[in-house]
């Protein structure tokens, strides 16, 4: 069996082989894009040379990057648990071309590294192209002797790549896995695409187009961005469906059942991998310089901390246990990132911490979330009172609370949920400035408003953590 560290470095060696610069890995909190909440893509650290406002000394470049999507434009975290194919932390294998090669080189390496050097087999691959992209499709016939039935002309911009209202742009091409009929899902494009039976594991952008204000002009020397799942993959040359299943996340699983006493099985499965995807997330987020807080990064952090606590619980753990978990990340991951091991004390500190925090309150909200919905049943509505005392006296981020009402198909009202949370903010506005308001009061809640309160909610989880 090949573990994911040797398929990362077959990746890596392929490419460097191939006159590619091997960059390491950008930080998971972008350096100069503000407008990135996390890296969601190998791209994101050559989107300047991609512009052109950045030049580097080589043309080619390959890469793992970390990368987490669990907020703003991509944001995968309700799918952990629940699809075989998404993490909030994965790996993103890329390889990338600046203004060198193009589109047949690309199709190349790609279908040469998939069935030569990873010897997947032909006949269970099948692409997408953008309907207009005639040239992918001739492509991928001459080069991998693919057949029309098994090239998809897709028309809606999940094949058109763009970085935004302006800049480069272009058509994009993925490469999809069968894992056979017996997975439920259709092939991409059919109303059934969702369905796990086949996976996308490759995307290639074709950057060809520089869109401005009023027009998509040709770019004159277009570039390469692709990107694939390394856990996808590793899912696939292992000989298993889920990505769950493969040999890392089995070591950390396996963990997480020593700590817990809980077999892997049943009900308890979805809570042991959402606990390893978590902690993944959880440490490398830590690695990289973000701390638990309310605002902003953090409160994503917290977030996803918290949710892994409540799938602790679930399993009946009463003590911190996630973070005796790290020592078997480190083993299975600290080579690839070195990071992880310079960073260990301060992951287990903070995580230990935030499970003591959380663990003070938690029992209880989950006492109160029982006791408030007992009596709903699938297609029910928990009221928004509710949601915000857990939120407010608990610690409940809301999607922690819907996360928990997910499987029995219950709902929070989160317009109630919404105007508790501004009658909060309304009273304490009044009672602040009944105190005597300042300038610097008005300054303070209007940035609050601003921010919205995820962002700012300071006091309220300080009080949440003090008096329970
Ligand atoms: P999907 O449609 O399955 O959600 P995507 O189209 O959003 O994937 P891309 O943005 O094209 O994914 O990212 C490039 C590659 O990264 C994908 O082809 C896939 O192999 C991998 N990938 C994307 N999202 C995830 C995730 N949440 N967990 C693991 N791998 C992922
Ligand atoms: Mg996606
Ligand atoms: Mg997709
Ligand atoms: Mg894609």
């Amino acid at each position: 069996m090949t573990g994911v560290n040797e398929i990362r470095s077959a990746f890596l060696d392929y490419f460097g082989k191939n006159d590619h610069q091997i960059v390491e890995s950008g930080p998971l909190v972008p350096r100069n894009d503000p407008t990135l909440m996390f890296a969601n893509a190998g791209m994101n650290q050559f989107k300047n040379v991609f512009t052109g406002l950045e030049t580097r000394d080589y043309a080619r470049a390959a890469t793992a990057q970390k990368v987490v999507r669990a907020g703003g434009k991509h944001n995968d975290l309700d799918n952990v648990g629940y699809t075989a194919r998404h993490h909030t932390f994965f790996e993103m294998l890329g390889n990338f071309s600046f203004g060198d090669y193009f589109k047949e080189r690309a199709i190349e390496h790609a279908w040469t590294l998939i069935t030569r050097e990873y010897g997947l087999p032909a006949e269970k691959l099948l692409v997408t192209v953008y309907s207009e992209d005639e040239d992918a499709a001739v492509l991928w016939k001459k080069i991998a002797g693919l057949t029309d039935d098994r090239i998809i002309r897709i028309p809606t911009s999940d094949n058109f790549w763009t970085m935004g209202d302006t800049g480069p742009c272009g058509p994009c091409s993925e490469i999809f896995y069968d894992h056979g009929d017996h997975v439920a899902g259709g092939p991409p494009g059919s109303p059934d695409e969702d369905g796990d039976r086949f996976i996308e594991i490759w995307n290639l952008v074709f950057m060809q187009y520089e869109q401005t204000a009023d027009a998509r002009l040709d770019l004159p020397r277009p570039s390469i961005d692709t990107g694939m799942g390394l856990e996808r993959l590793a899912a696939i040359l292992q000989g298993v469906h889920n990505n769950y299943d493969i040999d890392l996340f089995k070591a950390i699983i396996g963990a997480s059942v020593n700590v817990t006493g809980v077999e892997a099985e049943g009900d308890a499965l979805a809570s042991h991998r959402v606990i390893a995807d978590h902690l993944r997330s959880t440490a490398f987020l830590i690695a990289d310089g973000v701390l638990p807080s309310n605002e902003g990064r953090g409160y994503v952090l917290r977030r996803i901390m918290r949710r892994g606590m409540r799938h602790a619980h679930l399993l009946g753990a009463k003590d911190p246990v996630l973070f005796k978990l790290i020592p078997t990340l480190i083993r299975e991951m600290g080579q690839a990132y070195p990071e992880l091991g310079r960073a260990e004390a301060l992951i287990t500190e903070t995580l230990t911490l935030e499970e003591k925090r959380f663990g003070k309150t938690l029992d209880r909200g989950m006492g109160l979330l029982e006791s408030a919905t007992s009596d709903l049943g699938e297609g029910g509505q928990l009221d928004g009172e509710t949601a915000f005392k857990l939120y407010d006296t608990y610690g409940f981020p809301l999607d922690l609370t819907q996360d928990a009402l997910r499987p029995r198909g219950i709902q929070v009202d989160t317009d109630a949920f919404d105007a508790a949370m501004a009658r909060q903010k309304a009273e304490a506005r009044a009672n602040w400035s009944g105190s005597g308001g300042t300038a610097t009061d008005t300054i303070w809640f209007g940035l609050k408003e601003k921010f919205g309160a995820t962002e700012f909610l300071g006091y309220e989880t300080e009080k949440a953590e003090g008096v329970v």
